[in-house]
């Protein structure tokens, strides 16, 4: 079994960009400018949205967070969206979700400036990510694209089970894998919750991708030797022996499916740290493109 390390794959991503960072100073160019908005004090959120400004000063990046109470209107949030497309400095922002019930995400979404949508949500970025044009993919599948051209993990005429339909995971992962492209032209299979056979399927896969968000969902039984496993999960689970007061568990069983997998990604160190390279990644792009 070989593990997925997508700490070490990230961090070697991270030293590229930083390079990247140096030479374009070097070259009088603008330094690339991440900016995050974040709504509420939600506890994960803070933390993520946390990591991706550490991630900015680490390769040089500036940075700048919005953060917002959690009563902030629509119509405010609308407007401070509307202030970070229009100001030249910033080259992409991410707005941190979920957001509060009663704020429209779509429209929030919506709102976003496609070039400066380094997140990849906005309409007409999934469109031409759909349409394999370029553009900003979402992170989080980029980074799997990444984890699995880097461990040179065979996708052409594979069968891959994805396992869940969300617009920021399952759905563009599914997409992107039946594509033409470097890391791609698999036989997609995507499932999700009113799928009546699925270990039937998950059996049949040579990679499965799980993002459900159900912890230990996928078990050695559901899985046939030498799968390669990537595990998206991420769920805080209570856990008193810990300082956090938490522990992280992903959605698959990692023991015993680990045993059977040719290759798979740990939680955590596994797609997480990749997702945050890869917003880096999306920044380092717009920058360029800006310049
Ligand atoms: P979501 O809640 O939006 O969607 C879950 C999907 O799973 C749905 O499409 C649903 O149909 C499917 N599903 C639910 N129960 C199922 C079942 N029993 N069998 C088959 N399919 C089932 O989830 P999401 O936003 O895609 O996130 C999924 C998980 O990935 C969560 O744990 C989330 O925290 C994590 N996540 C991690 C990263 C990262 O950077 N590592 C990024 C995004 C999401």
């Amino acid at each position: 079994m070989i593990l997925l390390d997508g700490r070490k794959t990230s961090s070697d991503i991270k030293d590229e960009i930083t390079l990247e960072v140096a030479q374009l100073k070097k070259d009088g160019k603008k330094t690339p400018h991440l900016a995050a908005v974040i709504v509420g004090n939600d506890g994960a959120s803070k933390t993520y949205v946390g990591a991706k400004v550490k991630a900015c000063n680490r390769v040089g990046f500036e940075s700048t967070l919005v953060e917002l109470p959690e009563e902030t209107t629509e119509e405010t949030l609308l407007a401070q969206i509307e202030e970070l497309n229009n100001n030249d400095d910033i080259d992409g922002f991410i707005v941190q979700l979920p957001l509060p019930k009663h704020i429209d995400e779509q429209k929030v979404i919506m709102a976003v400036n496609p070039d400066k949508d380094v997140d990849g949500f906005h309409p007409t970025n999934v469109g031409k990510m759909a349409l394999n044009l370029p553009t900003f993919i979402s992170a989080t599948p980029f980074g799997i694209l990444e984890l699995l051209e880097r461990y040179k993990v065979e996708t052409s005429g594979k069968h891959v089970v994805v396992i869940g339909r969300s617009h920021i995971v399952g759905s563009p992962m599914s997409i992107l894998l039946s594509q033409k492209r470097t890391v791609g032209n698999a036989t997609v299979t995507i499932t999700h919750s009113r799928t009546t056979n699925l270990k039937e399927i998950t059996l049949q896969a040579d990679i499965v991708v799980a993002a459900l968000g159900i912890p230990e969902f996928l078990t050695a039984d559901m899985v046939k030797e030498n799968v390669t496993v990537i595990d998206v999960g991420i769920t805080r689970v209570e856990d008193n022996t810990k300082k956090s007061g938490y522990r992280l568990l992903g959605d698959v069983a990692f023991d015993e499916v680990s045993k059977k997998s040719a290759f798979i990604t740990p939680v955590p160190g596994g797609v997480g740290p990749m997702t945050i390279a890869m917003l880096l990644k999306n920044t380092l792009l717009a920058c360029k493109r800006s310049n």
